[in-house]
């Protein structure tokens, strides 16, 4: 059996992560919509991707003999305004998540629960990796953003984004 604070926010984690993969799932079709099929489809593997991760949370409840309590996904919320505040709201969005992995670590810490917290050590590192990849958007559309043939380029490499399971196996 784990702490409940601990199974709650695991639970909450797994709303958190199906809305990331709503959220991204969103900006894919921004860019879609505004022929940008490569940033589209580069969110498209991230929205995958966090739909992984959800499950992951999912997995490691089960492994673990506690409920899973699924609750109502939100309908994302920021604001697609352009190309560019899009990829900056995309980083804020992993920085955000990436405090939410810690707060559960704190709480498993807290508790001396070890077990959590060896789960969470690869989401701890799989943060660090997406706060780089969004930073890298980011600064990469502030380069080349604003010519045309190299956002043609950039989202020719974009495109080219495939889908991996993950590299966690509960
Ligand atoms: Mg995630």
């Amino acid at each position: 059996m784990l702490d409940t604070k601990v199974v709650g926010l695991l639970n909450q984690q797994v709303n958190k992560e199906f809305y990331s993969a709503y959220l991204y799932l969103d900006f894919s079709n921004y860019y879609y919509d505004n022929g940008l099929d490569g940033f589209g489809n580069w969110y498209r593997v991230q929205a995958q991707e966090e739909r992984d991760h959800a499950m992951l949370f999912i997995q490691y409840l089960q492994n673990n003999g506690e409920k899973v309590v699924l609750d109502t996904v939100e309908k994302p919320s920021v604001a697609l305004n352009n190309a560019k505040s899009i990829l900056s709201e995309g980083l804020k969005h992993e920085q955000y998540v990436t405090s939410l992995i810690h707060n559960i670590y704190d709480a498993a810490y807290s508790v001396k629960d070890f077990r959590t917290m060896q789960f969470l050590d690869w989401f701890v590192k799989e943060q660090g990796e997406e706060e780089t990849n969004a930073d890298s958007l980011v600064k990469k559309y502030e380069l080349f953003g604003d010519d045309p043939k190299s956002l043609y380029m950039l989202d020719s490499e974009l495109g080219g984004r495939v889908y991996a399971a993950p590299s966690l196996v509960l």
